[in-house]
């Protein structure tokens, strides 16, 4: 995928293009969870990277300018 395979930033490793079935991104107070998203892997350490373009889709999502369906999470203390 064109919008990765450059250098990862905190390691030696390269970030390699994943489609991922689900990912879910923190959006101000609350999450988005985007489907099938081509997301940046390192191939060193795992971590993750993601497009600017993914970002954009995120807010997009989170302010209603894309058709969304809403799921319902459970949230509990730790102890
Ligand atoms: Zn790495």
């Amino acid at each position: 995928m064109i919008m990765y395979g450059y250098k990862a930033e905190y390691c030696d490793g390269i970030v390699r293009a994943k489609i991922v079935k689900r990912e879910s991104f923190k959006h101000k107070d609350g999450f988005v969870i985007l489907e099938n998203v081509p997301i940046g892997v390192c191939d060193h350490c795992g971590a993750r990277y993601y497009h600017a373009s993914l970002l954009r889709r995120v807010a997009e999502v989170a302010t209603g300018h894309v058709a969304a369906h809403t799921e319902l999470v459970p949230v509990a203390q730790f102890a």
